[in-house]
């Protein structure tokens, strides 16, 4: 029997509107997270690509950066795009004074992809999706560093840039400007481990 997924999208600064439509077009009923309170229930919580350091300060404010890892330990789901993808990590080069949640084995340089082409777009191989996936750059951070226990999905000029760890999967492009959901329903079905209806 398939019900609902309930998912959580960290709405306090970036690109979480499209994240809620993707999640919508595959089925889940999507909340937005702006404070502990509304984490309770969700079986997985995206945390969006925007700006690492101003998103950092807002989960500080709000008490989100103790609650997201009590979240993460209590069973719960996180997924981080590219701002987001910086929130997860453990470590951020050049960075060490920067908050960060730290609930996945990685080291990430940000906006590491040269200033000329700071953007682009690339057409990406990723384990568990039977189509390329177009991925969307944007002053993305580079992977470093992949640590023992975290898998990479997809890689990009030899760089990682879709990683699963426990119940934590870090992307540093943009999957919700793609025009395509496949990650969002991988994200539901592998790393939050629910059963999606028939489409
Ligand atoms: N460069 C941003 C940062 O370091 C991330 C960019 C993005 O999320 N598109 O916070």
């Amino acid at each position: 029997m398939t019900t609902t997924p309930v998912v959580g999208v960290l709405a306090l600064q970036g690109a979480f509107r499209e994240h809620r439509r993707a999640f919508e077009r595959r089925g889940a009923r999507v909340v937005e997270v702006r404070k502990p309170a509304h984490l309770d229930g969700i079986g997985g919580l995206v945390i969006p690509g925007g700006e690492s350091t101003t998103m950092a300060k807002l989960m500080r404010a709000y008490g989100l950066d103790q609650a997201i890892p009590a979240f993460h330990a209590a069973g719960g789901a996180v997924w981080g795009t590219c701002a987001g993808a910086i929130a997860v990590a453990r470590d951020i080069e050049g960075h060490p004074d920067q908050p960060r949640l730290g609930l996945l084995d990685l080291g990430v340089a940000r906006n590491a992809y040269g200033r000329q082409v700071a953007s682009f777009e690339a057409d990406l191989d990723v384990d568990g999706l039977d189509a390329p996936f177009h991925g969307v750059f944007i002053r993305a951070p580079r992977i470093v560093r992949v640590g023992s226990g975290v898998a990479t999905l997809a890689s990009f000029d030899g760089d990682p840039v879709a990683v699963l760890g426990d119940r934590v999967l870090a992307t540093v492009f943009h999957p919700e400007l793609a025009g395509d959901d496949a990650l969002h329903q991988l994200f539901l079905e592998r790393v939050c481990s629910v059963e999606l209806a028939p489409r």
